[in-house]
């Protein structure tokens, strides 16, 4: 009789939890699998592929600006929020049921219901009540989006799982927040004409992101009409017969019909029994693990954005296969988080692999940079008042390029293959050797000749 009922119970079936049972299933392991919610996790259902479902939609009404300059002639194109709800409710289920469908013809077992930990080889159910024992466990459960800390009228707000089926599309809306999340909702909203404010309490938004691309984001989104505030936080939210308004903490106001909240996600460990069975949290929560993804306890692992180390679709699946090649399948691997290439879904959008500027700085002493701010040929044309931007960060010592970064029309497709020379250690030679295929804006990576000099050095 075998010892335990599961080979592998995986809690949260999202991007790196699916993975996970399904490679373990493919060695011949017993896997079930237990969620809460939806089979597909929070990319699937209520991020990455909605969002860029949302971002299409939004880009729209720029294609319908553009074509006049090339001939067309466009009767008032008009908006249908509800249509674009549905039409994106049923591409989701459609994701939703392929997922199922695929962890059972592998033979992993789906348990619709919430499941925490009840020992090292022990998980509970919420709904039944039944206790199942698993040789290994894999906590997969995620994250959630998080309110900060309480203020008066948190209860008015919404965040990105609401924002993504709201039942009318308002007039106004304020996005709080500064990272991805924020800036693309931000994005979003404007493109389909609602007017948008993006409030963030720090300096500039998109902390981290290389500062020419904080810099192009943030005046193109101005031209665009989105008012971006600064520096300030709300402190309270008042519900109105007209909408809401929300407190500042200098004491101003803003009004608006939504107010959505993105200013960060926490890792879903509450009430999951974890520190009780004494796997070690840490400092916001989240389950702490080697790099085998292994916890504090020997049988109990976990992955993707439970764990804090990148929260990314593509990372939480290497994760998740990584973890049942290793343990499953004879076949130890971690993955390697150098080069992770991300993009920010804005219109115009970001595309950025390897260092920023300023982190390059920190470790390199001769720094090469090359940029180039242009304005692409379809603008010419169209007379869109934007410009592209590229940027590379090159070690003047070894001429490898550190990072690449791009803004504008197609920068994530760009980038992806960017990344795939950081890989391989593309030098700024290689970049320079690399025939350039025209007319394309990506060209210009391969193009860049001048070394940029700062203003007060080229004075100098
Ligand atoms: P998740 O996909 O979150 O899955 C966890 C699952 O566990 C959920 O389905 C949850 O319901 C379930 N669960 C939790 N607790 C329990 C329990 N106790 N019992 C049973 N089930 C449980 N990443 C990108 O790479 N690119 C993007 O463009 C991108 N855009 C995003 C946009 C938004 C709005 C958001 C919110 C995220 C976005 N992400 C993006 C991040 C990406 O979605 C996550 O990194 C990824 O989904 C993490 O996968 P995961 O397996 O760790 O967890």
């Amino acid at each position: 009789m075998a010892k335990h009922d599961y080979d592998l119970f995986v809690i949260g079936a999202g991007s790196g939890g699916v993975r996970a049972a399904r490679i373990a299933a493919g060695y011949g392991a017993k896997v079930a699998i237990a969620e809460e919610y939806r089979v597909g996790g929070t990319c699937v259902i209520r991020g990455c592929v909605p969002k860029k479902l949302l971002v299409y939609a939004s880009r729209f009404a720029d294609e319908f600006d553009d074509a006049h300059g090339f001939g067309w002639k466009l009767d008032d194109p008009s908006f249908d929020w509800p249509t674009l709800v549905a039409a994106k409710n049923k591409e989701i289920a459609r994701l939703e049921k392929i997922y199922a469908t695929n962890l059972n013809r592998i033979g992993v077992t789906i348990i619709e219901e919430r499941a925490q930990v009840a020992g090292p080889n022990a998980v509970t159910l919420a709904r039944s009540g039944a206790t199942i024992s698993a040789g290994k466990i894999l906590i997969a459960t995620g994250g959630k989006p998080s309110l900060g800390n309480p203020i008066p009228g948190l209860e008015h707000v919404i965040t990105s799982n609401e924002a993504f089926d709201l039942k009318r599309l308002p007039k106004r809306v304020i996005v709080a927040g500064g990272g991805y999340i924020a800036v693309e909702f931000a994005g979003i909203f404007s493109g389909l004409g609602v007017d948008t404010t993006l409030i963030y309490r720090g300096d500039k938004i998109l902390r981290g992101f290389d500062e020419d691309l904080r810099d192009a984001l943030t005046e193109a989104y101005l031209k665009r009409g989105i008012r971006i505030v600064t520096g300030h936080i709300f402190t309270r939210i008042e519900k109105t017969a007209d909408g809401l308004i929300g407190h500042l903490d200098d004491g101003s106001t803003l009004e608006a019909d939504e107010i959505m909240f993105a200013i960060g996600r926490n890792p879903n460990t509450a009430g999951l029994g974890l520190e009780a069975v004494g796997v070690e949290l840490g400092w916001n929560g989240h389950v702490v693990v080697d790099e085998t993804s292994r916890t504090s306890v020997e049988t109990i692992f976990a992955v993707g954005d439970v764990t804090d180390r990148m929260a990314l679709t593509p990372v939480a699946i290497r994760e998740g296969h990584a973890f049942a090649d290793s343990e499953f399948g004879s076949k130890p691997w971690s993955p390697d988080y150098t080069d992770v290439p991300t993009a920010v879904f804005s219109t115009p959008e970001i595309g950025t692999v390897g260092l920023p500027e300023h982190l390059a700085a920190e470790r390199c002493e001769d720094l090469h940079i090359y940029k180039a701010a242009f304005r692409p040929l379809k603008a010419t044309v169209s007379g869109r008042d934007e410009k592209m931007v590229m940027k590379l960060i090159v070690d003047g010592k070894s001429d490898k390029v550190l990072g690449c970064h791009v803004l504008g029309e197609g920068a994530a497709e760009i980038v992806q293959l960017g990344a795939l020379a950081l890989r391989l250690g593309a030098t700024k030679a290689d970049f320079d050797r690399t025939m350039g295929l025209h007319p394309t804006a990506a060209e210009e990576l391969v193009t860049m000749r001048e070394k940029w000099v700062a203003p007060t050095e080229a004075a100098g």
